[in-house]
């Protein structure tokens, strides 16, 4: 393994998921964020982090470790001083990540290889700002990465095939399953396949062509799957999805309707998914794992 120092920039959702698992697998983890005020929300996650992990690998004492073993920084400098990797998990918007590039190519030793966890946007659109375009590619992580361990690593086309391998190496190292793209593609293979799997079954419902538990069951019995696409989006909440049509709503009316729909039946409901114990199903016993949910219709 050529890397042992790890620094996550952005401390946010996955960021703090990342880094937590970096350190429960035994590497040394910075963790840099813009200000005190973002770290002092970093720790509060880490605590979290900290239970979730001691129950989910049964492990309390390894977790601690974990926990006691990060460090925390607002200065970029300091964060990547020794860095063998730096994972960035900044918002999702382009120009926040230039900016975080152009400041992290200056600051960071020559050594450091660049991994972005960007789910939407490329590493081609960032590659020049990072002054070494050769050493840098995305890591892209699922959400819950301590169960969901897939490690999509992607370079663009000026990526030295050593750091993809490397890069790869370290996903396999924290416990991820890698997968290596062959070339770029917006979404990766998972959101290649499930953007679009989820909008057409959005579609059926916003067309009233039958409802959302009929859909999850047809999906279920024909495919032998265990959850159908409107108990994947329980799972992702309402914000996304809402954001996302409301995104295409000017160019395609059907994601105008789905838009306004969201918001009218499930946002200004409260039913924004499991994290508010309800969305198309309620939770925590969700009708779709009832053994007898596919037995009729
Ligand atoms: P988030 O908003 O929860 O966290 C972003 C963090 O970045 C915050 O702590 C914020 O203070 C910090 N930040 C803001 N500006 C910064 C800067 N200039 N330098 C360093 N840190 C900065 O976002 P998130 O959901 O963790 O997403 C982060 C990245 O991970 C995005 O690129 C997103 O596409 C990707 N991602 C998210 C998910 C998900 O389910 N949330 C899944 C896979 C990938």
């Amino acid at each position: 393994m050529n890397f042992k120092n790890v620094t996550i920039a952005g401390s946010g959702v996955l960021g703090s998921q990342i880094a937590f698992q970096s350190a429960f697998f035994g590497f040394n983890v910075n963790v840099y964020d813009i200000n005190d005020a973002a770290i002092a929300t970093a720790k509060e996650r880490m605590a979290t982090l900290k239970t979730t992990y001691a129950e989910y690998f049964n492990d309390a004492d390894r977790a601690e470790k974990a926990y006691l073993s990060l460090q925390f920084f607002t200065d970029l400098g300091e964060a990547t001083k020794d860095a063998d990797l730096v994972v960035e998990a900044v918002p999702e918007r382009i120009e926040i990540k230039q900016g975080f590039y152009e400041n992290l190519g200056k600051v960071a030793p020559e050594k450091t290889v660049f991994a972005s966890n960007s789910s939407t946007l490329l590493p081609s659109q960032f590659a020049e700002f990072t002054g070494r375009p050769e050493k840098f590619l995305a890591l892209h992580f699922a959400n819950s990465i301590w169960q969901n361990n897939t490690g999509e690593v992607m370079g663009h086309p000026g990526t030295d095939a050593q750091y993809v391998e490397q890069v790869a190496d370290f996903a396999r190292a924290i416990g991820m399953i890698p997968f290596v793209l062959k070339k770029e593609q917006p979404g990766y293979i998972l959101n290649s396949l499930l953007v679009p799997f989820l909008t057409a079954a959005m579609e059926l419902w916003v067309k009233d062509i039958a409802d959302p538990q009929t859909i999850d069951k047809n999906w279920m019995i024909s495919t032998g799957s265990p959850r159908g696409p409107f108990a994947i989006y329980d799972i992702v909440g309402m914000e996304t999805p809402y954001n996302l049509n409301l995104m295409r709503a000017e160019h395609d009316p059907n994601a105008k309707l789905a838009a306004e729909k969201i918001k009218r039946e499930m946002i200004d409901q409260g039913k924004m998914g499991i994290s508010t114990g309800e969305g198309f199903y309620k939770y925590p016993n969700p009708a779709y794992m009832d053994p007898n949910f596919l037995k009729s219709n």
